[in-house]
């Protein structure tokens, strides 16, 4: 029998992914959608949760595709509602709301799921097996993309909680902390803020070892790209070994030369693995990537710059 679930928040990313990977699994049936002000045609809609959960659509699950700030409201709401949960990246907007979020899914024997879409490609399965045992000396993220091209609109992205440019960088440090061998810690950081932001639109990060021992590890994630948007991941290993992910982590290559390129089927694999937690009865809910951004704020000299005007 499918699993019932309703979609909570129809914006850009439940309409790109959510819609069509639900739509073909056949371990799941589309029920319903909550959303303000967005609808799918002939599905029952509704414009809060707690006019979902009065209802009689009966659920079973929900995706929360909603801006992470609203998340722990949300997710609560569902889980006293008996419903396991499924969440979009970044989780919530601070690693006290996370853990909040799980203890709680804990109490009520529900199964969440904090998604990181950019963990699920068949290179860096590949590039996880092939750092297994090694010592990683050199690593640099370079994220760098146009906001006007992926967030049109989304005046939340440069809110309390909306992340800025760590809303794509996030995706990066949640494919590096899938792959690496060892845990990683911020040093030191730098983040600029436009006048007109509460949130970075450029971050740079230096990492550090957990032993103390040399290494050079850094990220650099940019919202102000223009022309080729870049998503690499560069590291070397004590051994000799140089590796490069490029196109988001999904293309791997090892000493200059293509290893793999892998079928970018992220969303897919979420809900495959989301209906493989829900027949065990377990959740997945790794904060990693949101600690070490939650570090790299802390951490953080910040600079105001001359204020974003979109396109
Ligand atoms: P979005 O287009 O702004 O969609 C979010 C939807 O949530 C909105 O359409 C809105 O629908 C609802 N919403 C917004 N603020 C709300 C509030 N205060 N209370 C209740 N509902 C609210 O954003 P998105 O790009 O889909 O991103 C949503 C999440 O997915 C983010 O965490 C983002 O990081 C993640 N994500 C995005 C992408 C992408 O390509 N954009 C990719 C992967 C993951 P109504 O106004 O109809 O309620």
């Amino acid at each position: 029998m499918a699993y019932k679930i309703a979609i909570v928040g129809l914006g850009k990313i439940a309409m790109d992914q959510h819609v069509p990977c639900i739509t073909k699994n056949r371990k799941f049936k589309l029920v319903a959608t909550v959303s303000r002000h967005a609808s799918l045609p002939g599905l029952p809609h509704f414009s809060s949760l707690s006019d979902l959960i009065a209802s009689k659509v009966k659920v079973d699950c929900v995706a929360l595709c909603t801006p992470p700030s609203v998340r722990l409201a949300m997710a609560t709401q569902a889980l006293d509602a008996g419903l396991d949960v499924l969440i979009e990246k970044p989780p919530t907007p601070t690693l006290g709301e996370m853990l909040a979020m799980v203890a709680h899914a804990k109490k009520k024997k529900r199964v969440l799921y904090a998604t990181w879409h950019s963990r699920y490609n068949d290179a860096l399965d590949k590039a996880k097996a092939l750092l297994k045992g090694k010592t990683v000396t050199r690593l640099r993220i370079n994220w760098k993309e146009d906001v006007n091209k992926w967030h049109p609109g989304q005046e939340w992205i440069a809110q309390p909680g909306g992340f800025g440019v760590f809303d794509p960088g996030i995706n990066a440090l949640s494919a590096v902390t899938k792959i690496l061998p060892e845990p990683l810690y911020v040093e030191r950081s730098s983040i600029e803020v436009p006048e007109n932001w509460s949130t970075p639109i450029g971050v740079h990060i230096t990492f550090k070892r957990g032993d103390g021992a040399p290494a050079d590890l850094q990220a650099e994630f940019d919202w102000r790209q223009r022309g080729e948007q870049i998503w690499e991941i560069e590291l070397a290993t004590a051994d000799g070994m140089e590796m490069k992910l490029t196109q988001g982590g999904s293309v791997l290559w090892v000493n200059g030369k293509l290893v793999i390129e892998a079928k970018l089927e992220e969303y897919e694999q979420i809900y495959a693995k989301f209906a493989n937690l829900l027949k065990a009865r377990k959740s997945d809910t790794d904060a990693t990537p949101l600690q070490l951004v939650c570090d790299a704020f802390m951490l953080a000299k910040p600079k105001v710059v001359a204020p974003f005007k979109w396109d």
